[in-house]
Parts: C-alpha cells; sequence; structure tokens
C-alpha cells in the first residue's frame, strides 16, 4: 500500500490510524533518511495507542517504553547502533515477543535480527513533489 502525504500533520494521522488498529505483538519497521518523518509517524502512532506524553527519538537510549496506552509501545531508534549485540544487551528479543507493540527506527541496521512477521514502513521524499511531501508505502511481510 502506497500512501502520499504533503505535511507533518498528515503523516501524523497515518501513523495514529495504524496505532489505533494496533494489535498486541506487532512490530513495525521504519526506514527512509534522516528527517523524512520516522518520528512524526511515531508521534502519532502513539496517539492513536492513547499515548499522551510526548514521544521523541531514543537517540541515546535505543529503546523508549510508554506504557500508558491501550497497549505497551517499544519505541527503538537504532540509526547510533554499534553491533546488533547491543540489541541482545537491551533486551530486543523479549520486546518483539512481548504483548505490546514495537516500532524500529533505521530498523534496516539490524536487518538480521528483524522479526520475519512484521510490517515495513518505508517513507520517501521525491523533492519534484514539493518539500513536505512523502511517499509512504506500508507492507505485510511474512
Ligand atoms: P526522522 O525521524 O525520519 O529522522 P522526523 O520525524 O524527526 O524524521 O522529522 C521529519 C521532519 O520533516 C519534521 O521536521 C517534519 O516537520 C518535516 N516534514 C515535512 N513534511 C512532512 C511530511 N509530509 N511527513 C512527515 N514529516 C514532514
Ligand atoms: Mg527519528
Amino acid at each position: 500500500m502506497v500512501i502520499e502525504t504533503r505535511s507533518p500533520e498528515e503523516t501524523f494521522r497515518l501513523g495514529r490510524k495504524l496505532g489505533e488498529a494496533a494489535r498486541p505483538g506487532q512490530v513495525f519497521t521504519l526506514t527512509g533518511d534522516l528527517g523524512t518523518g520516522k518520528t512524526v509517524f511515531t508521534q502519532g502512532f502513539a496517539k492513536g495507542l492513547g499515548i499522551e506524553e510526548p514521544v521523541n527519538s531514543p537517540t541515546f537510549t535505543i529503546v523508549q517504553v510508554y506504557d500508558e496506552g491501550r497497549l505497551p509501545l517499544y519505541h527503538f531508534d537504532v540509526y547510533r547502533i554499534g553491533d546488533v549485540e547491543e540489541m541482545e544487551e537491551v533486551g530486543f528479543e523479549d520486546y518483539v515477543m512481548g504483548d505490546g507493540v514495537s516500532l524500529i527506527e533505521w530498523a534496516e541496521l539490524i536487518s538480521e535480527i528483524l522479526p520475519e512477521k512484521r510490517t515495513a514502513v518505508r517513507i520517501e521524499k521525491d523533492l519534484e513533489q514539493g518539500f513536505d511531501y512523502r511517499r509512504i508505502t506500508i507492507e505485510e511481510l511474512g
């Protein structure tokens, strides 16, 4: 499925819709260059789960857990990961196998340890379509 958005609000709303529909144990991978909107999408997703506290990129902690919503949200940003073994140390397996929903920014950096069953969200710019244009491709894998 391909969705085109033309503002951060639209990407937020798409995330919110998916957050409203999320089921326990789901894993979403978010890929796309820096500044494409992975965190904006995640903020909408969190809202859709009923999380009211602010969500930002957990760049220095790898994972941030939000417990106040309909389901726990495990928000990963693995941009600064040096080695996939670091993921083991933060308990990646337990999160991914757990009943919460995992959202992983920069998931391509840990492709070898991603579960096969996941929802891939890819965000791309196309400057010919304008600065705020994003093409968002959502694909069910596994
Ligand atoms: P990432 O997490 O992918 O590095 P962010 O979500 O932190 O990116 O930032 C995306 C930036 O792009 C924000 O400054 C946002 O306002 C801007 N932006 C402009 N247009 C869009 C759009 N259509 N969707 C999402 N973000 C957009
Ligand atoms: Mg981000």
